[in-house]
C-alpha cells in the first residue's frame, strides 16, 4: 500500500476547508490542511452570517466564540431599491418560521476565519500554513492521489486516499481536473473595506441597488462597517489602478449614501474581487471532492457563501469518510458521486432563488416593481428574508402566487404568504 501523509488532504483553510477538517477529524481522521496563506488573513467578503450558519457553527463547538469575538448581531436586512424604494425584513418574524437564532452574525473574516481553522486544530486536524498546492498528483486512469506542495522556497508532494478541493472560487484543484466552467454570468467584480464612523449604521445589513451596481453595508462589531460595491466586470479597468479611490468615489457618486460616509474614515485596505463567473460543473473526480465556493459560488447578493460553505462542510463528512476508507476505486467513486447529488438537492432551490434576485438586481424596473410591493408587504418581505437566513424553505418564495403577486399587486396572495404553514403547523416548528 502507498505510503500517505493524511488519510485526507484539505486544499484551503478558510470556513470550508476549515470546517470540513473538523467534522473528519472528529470522526477519527488524519486530515492535513493546506493551505497558502498564513492565519489570520483578510478575505474580501462582506461578512454577514446567516442565522442558520450559526446552527454549524454551534455544531462546530465554536458558536460562542464567535459571539463573543465581538460580532455584530443582525436583526433583518433593508433593501433600497433603484427608484428609492425601501424593503424591510426581519429574521424573527411573524411567518411561523424560526431560525437556529432569531439574528445573523457579522464578523470580520480576519477574526471568522482564524476561529474556524483553530476550531480544526482542536478537533486533531494539522494545518500547514504558507504552502500552496501548485499542482494534483496522479495515478493509473488520472485517479488523483496527493498533491505537489510548495513551502518555503521548496516543492514537495504530499499524497493521500482523498484530496478535499476547498480553495475558494479560483480553486487550483477544480481548474486542474477541468471542472470548472466560465459562464456568463455573473460578470461582476466587487471592492471591500472596512470604514469608521457610517452614519445610521443601525442593526440590519442593508443593500443599495442602482443602476451601475450594488452596495452592502453591514455592522461588523467594534464600530466598523463592512462596505462592500459589486459592480458590472466592465469597471475593473477603473478598479485596477485603485480600489480605495474609486470605492471612495462611487460612494460620493450616490446621493443618498454621500453624507452618511462625510465624515467616515476607510480603516482598511480596499480589496478588489472578481469576477464571479466561475462553476464547477461537478463537485467530485475520482480521489477528489470539492466543497465550499471550489463547489458552488453563489452571487454576494443573498449573502449565502460562508453558510453553503459550512453546511457543504457538515454534509461532505459521511461521504468523504467512506470515499478515503473505501477498500476500492469503485466505492470510492460511488461515495463521490452520492456526493454531488447530496449538494445539488440541498441548495437547488436556494440556487433558483439567487438566479430570481439576480435577474432582478440586473434589470432595475423588475427591481423597482418588486420593491414596490414588498415595501407594502412586510410579511412577505419577512419570509423573503428568511429564505435568505436559510431557515425558510426557498419553495416558499418561489411558490408562483408569490412571484406573481410580486410583479402584479392585484394578485394577493392569502393573507399568509402561499405555501407557509400555519403557525401552530409543521413548518412552525422551523427548519433547523
Ligand atoms: C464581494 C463578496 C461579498 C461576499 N459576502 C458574503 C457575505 O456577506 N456572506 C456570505 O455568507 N458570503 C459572502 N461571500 C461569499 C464568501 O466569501 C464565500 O462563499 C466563502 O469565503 C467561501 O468559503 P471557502 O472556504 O469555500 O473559500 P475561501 O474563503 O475563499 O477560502 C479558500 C482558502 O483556500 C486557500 N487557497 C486558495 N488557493 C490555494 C492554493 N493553490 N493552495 C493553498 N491554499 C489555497 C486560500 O488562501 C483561502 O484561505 C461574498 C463573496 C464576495 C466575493
Amino acid at each position: 500500500m502507498a505510503t500517505h501523509d493524511a488519510e485526507v488532504l484539505v486544499v484551503g483553510g478558510g470556513p470550508a476547508g476549515a470546517a470540513t477538517a473538523a467534522f473528519l477529524a472528529r470522526a477519527g481522521m488524519d486530515v492535513l490542511v493546506v493551505d497558502r496563506a498564513r492565519f489570520p488573513r483578510d478575505k474580501p467578503c462582506a461578512e454577514y452570517l446567516s442565522p442558520q450558519a450559526s446552527r454549524v457553527l454551534s455544531e462546530l463547538g465554536l458558536l460562542a466564540r464567535i459571539e463573543g469575538a465581538g460580532a455584530a448581531a443582525l436583526r433583518g436586512m433593508r433593501v433600497r431599491a433603484p427608484d428609492g424604494h425601501e424593503i424591510r425584513g426581519d429574521f424573527a418574524a411573524s411567518h411561523g418560521f424560526r431560525g437556529f437564532r432569531d439574528r445573523g452574525l457579522a464578523l470580520p473574516r480576519r477574526q471568522l476565519d482564524a476561529i474556524l481553522l483553530d476550531g480544526a486544530r482542536a478537533a486533531g486536524a494539522r494545518v500547514m500554513e504558507g504552502a500552496r498546492v501548485r499542482d494534483l498528483q496522479r495515478g493509473a486512469g488520472g485517479r488523483v492521489e496527493g498533491l505537489l506542495v510548495e513551502a518555503n522556497g521548496a516543492v514537495r508532494p504530499l499524497a493521500a486516499p482523498l484530496v478535499i478541493g476547498a480553495d475558494g472560487l479560483r480553486t487550483v484543484v477544480g481548474r486542474r481536473l477541468g471542472l470548472v466552467r466560465t459562464g456568463r454570468f455573473p460578470r461582476r467584480m466587487a471592492v471591500v473595506a472596512h470604514y469608521r464612523g457610517v452614519a445610521g449604521i443601525g442593526d440590519c445589513g442593508e443593500m443599495h441597488v442602482d443602476r451601475a451596481g450594488y452596495v452592502g453595508l453591514a455592522d461588523v462589531g467594534g464600530g466598523i462597517t463592512n462596505v462592500a460595491v459589486v459592480v458590472p466586470w466592465g469597471d475593473a479597468h477603473r478598479i485596477a489602478g485603485d480600489p480605495a479611490r474609486f470605492l471612495a468615489q462611487w460612494l460620493a457618486e450616490r446621493p443618498h449614501l454621500a453624507p452618511r460616509f462625510a465624515t467616515a474614515a476607510c480603516v482598511s485596505e480596499a480589496r478588489a474581487v472578481g469576477p464571479f463567473n466561475q462553476r464547477a460543473r461537478r463537485a467530485w473526480a475520482p480521489g477528489v471532492a470539492l466543497v465550499g465556493d471550489a463547489a458552488d459560488f453563489f452571487d454576494p447578493f443573498t449573502g449565502e457563501g460562508i453558510y453553503a460553505a459550512l453546511r457543504g462542510a457538515e454534509l461532505l463528512t459521511g461521504y468523504a469518510f467512506e470515499a478515503a476508507r473505501a477498500r476500492d476505486g469503485g466505492r470510492h467513486d460511488v461515495a463521490l458521486a452520492a456526493w454531488d447529488r447530496c449538494l445539488r438537492d440541498e441548495f437547488r432551490g436556494k440556487r433558483l432563488v439567487e438566479r430570481a434576485v439576480g435577474t432582478a438586481v440586473a434589470f432595475p424596473a423588475l427591481l423597482n416593481r418588486a420593491a414596490r410591493v414588498l415595501s407594502r408587504r412586510r410579511d412577505m418581505a419577512d419570509l423573503l428574508v428568511g429564505v435568505t437566513g436559510d431557515f425558510v424553505p426557498p419553495g416558499e418564495v418561489l411558490h408562483p402566487r408569490f412571484l406573481l403577486s410580486l410583479l402584479f399587486p392585484s394578485v394577493r396572495p392569502s393573507d399568509r404568504p402561499p405555501g407557509a404553514a400555519s403557525p401552530s403547523g409543521e413548518a412552525a416548528s422551523g427548519q433547523a
